[in-house]
């Protein structure tokens, strides 16, 4: 069953021919996995790492049984309104030869607007819980009722506080209906909702060696707390990312660092809950077209994007939770893709990243900020651009007394070439060491009582990744 091929599932040609569009050869494991399954009429929970393709794994099933009968015939539930438009964009591409419709209702849209898409006859809706609640009590969903409901990404759903919404949705569906429930991990207030919504599901748990896929490389610098801005423009000048997210804990954060990037002449934006939906969808949009090359986001807003060839995920301060941390560094390395996830952390934040490696079960090396050597034209560069200020003026009187300008020049950049030197950034390797050790001596203090109110980790599971869009499955990823 593992490696059941698309052309073996006895999906429809037209089916089949949407899945070829899009360029999927091999099915990932939750796909080859799942799809058979839901085809074959049961309720279904499925267990699989972000980034492993869930989005088709429920998408084609649906497609296969849509029959235009009239009527709205599948639901899909998901956590934010970006989730909600991927996930309609990816089930209107795998169906182009199903000729399918597709209406995506989530909040901030104007309801007037959305009751016109729903008189518009499509086949699937696409919601998020809140907005969706509300079109149901109201009684504004013509032609409703779907034999496929999908409840996507409903770890996330739980961590945004949607489960009681979610569960009240379900009094509206029809009692026949197909349930599929997709999660990354499987904390027990999802177990509980699956047991009320779900009837006699059949499960798919994806298990990989390891929690986080090996084709991100992870790293970890050691700064002291202020120079965290300082650290992400040094790195953003050593590695210069061809595509970045940068998570902060807040939203101010998120457009603090954002603005001074642009200053710096960095091509940033910000993404968080407290922009209107237009400029969330113009900073996405800028962002997947090349036009910006760094997002500065927040967890909320960026959950589940699928946004390919992001090179590297920053971490501006290390996450309050292993499973924030897995959800954020998942938005690189996706699709078989290397990504690099590069996290931020103060000596005070140590044991935070033990609970971490703890979890991911992959260890992190504490490593000093590099140091940075403009080129020489990347100086003349920044020396052509700075603005004079006006202390400069005193500064360039005072030495044309001493020397000729060409000497005063020259010494001038000599001073800089000297001082951009010291360009150090936090510890050194020799300090970090220290501090590691310290960290590391037995305390008598309750260490780690933030674990007591932690989620429960031990049911996790997650899949390998593995498949790819143009050569398939190579051997070594196999498993
Ligand atoms: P998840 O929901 O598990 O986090 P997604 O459904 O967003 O993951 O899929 C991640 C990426 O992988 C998407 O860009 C998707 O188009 C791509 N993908 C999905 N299935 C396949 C496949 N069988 N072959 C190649 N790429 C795939
Ligand atoms: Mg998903």
């Amino acid at each position: 069953m593992e490696n059941m091929k698309f052309e073996e599932m006895g999906l429809r040609e037209n089916v089949l021919k949407g899945i070829k569009d899009m360029g999927f050869v091999t099915p990932s494991p939750v796909q080859s996995q799942s799809i058979p399954i839901a085809l074959g009429g049961s309720d279904l929970i499925a267990q699989a790492q972000t980034g492993t393709g869930k989005t088709a794994a429920f998408s084609i099933p649906i497609l296969n049984q849509i029959e235009k009968n009239g009527e709205i015939e599948a639901l899909v539930i998901t956590p934010t309104r970006e989730l909600a438009m991927q996930i309609s964009d990816e089930i209107f591409k795998l169906g182009k030869f199903v000729r399918i419709k597709t209406v995506c209702v989530y909040g901030g849209q104007s309801i007037r607007r959305q009751c016109e898409l729903l008189e518009n006859n499509p086949q699937v809706l696409v919601a998020t819980p809140g907005r969706l609640l509300d079109h149901l009590k109201n009684d504004r969903i013509p032609n409703f009722s779907p034999k496929v409901v999908v409840l996507d990404e409903s770890d996330e759903m739980l961590d945004m506080g949607f489960l009681d919404d979610v569960e009240e949705i379900f009094s509206y569906l029809p009692s026949n209906r197909q349930t599929l429930l997709f999660s990354a991990t499987m904390p027990e207030q999802i177990q509980k909702l699956a047991h009320k919504i779900l009837d006699n599901p059949k499960y798919v748990k994806i298990t990989p060696a390891n929690i986080t896929n090996t084709d991100i490389t992870q790293k970890c610098y050691v700064i002291n707390e202020g120079h965290r801005d300082e650290a992400i423009v040094r790195l953003m000048d050593v590695f210069t990312p061809q595509k970045s997210i940068i998570f902060t804990s807040t939203k101010k954060e998120a457009d603090a660092l954002a603005e001074r990037l642009v200053e710096a002449k960095y091509r940033a934006g910000a993404l968080h809950g407290d922009m209107d939906q237009r400029a969330r969808m113009d900073s996405i949009r800028a962002f997947k077209a090349n036009k910006i090359s760094i997002l500065v986001a927040t967890d909320v807003a960026a959950r589940g994007l699928d946004i390919s060839d992001v090179s590297h995920v920053f971490n501006y301060h290390i996450p309050l939770n292993p499973e924030s941390y897995v959800h954020r560094i998942g938005r690189t390395g996706r699709a078989g893709k290397k990504g690099m996830a590069i996290t931020l952390i103060t000596p005070l934040e140590f044991k935070e990243l033990k609970r971490i490696q703890d979890e991911v079960k992959h260890s992190l090396e504490l490593e000093e900020l590099p140091m940075y050597e403009a080129s020489h034209n990347e100086l003349v560069q920044k020396i052509l651009k700075t603005k004079i200020a006006d202390e400069a003026m005193d500064i360039y009187n005072e030495l044309i007394d001493k020397h000729d300008e060409t000497n005063s020049v020259l010494k001038l950049i000599s001073y800089i070439l000297k001082e951009g030197s010291k360009n150090k950034i936090g510890p050194n390797q020799q300090e970090i060491k220290r501090l590691q050790e310290q960290e590391n001596k037995p305390k008598n203090e309750d260490r780690g009582f933030r674990n007591s109110n932690r989620r429960d980790f031990g049911s996790r599971n997650n899949s390998s990744r593995g498949f790819s869009r143009s050569g398939g499955y190579s051997s070594k990823e196999r498993r």
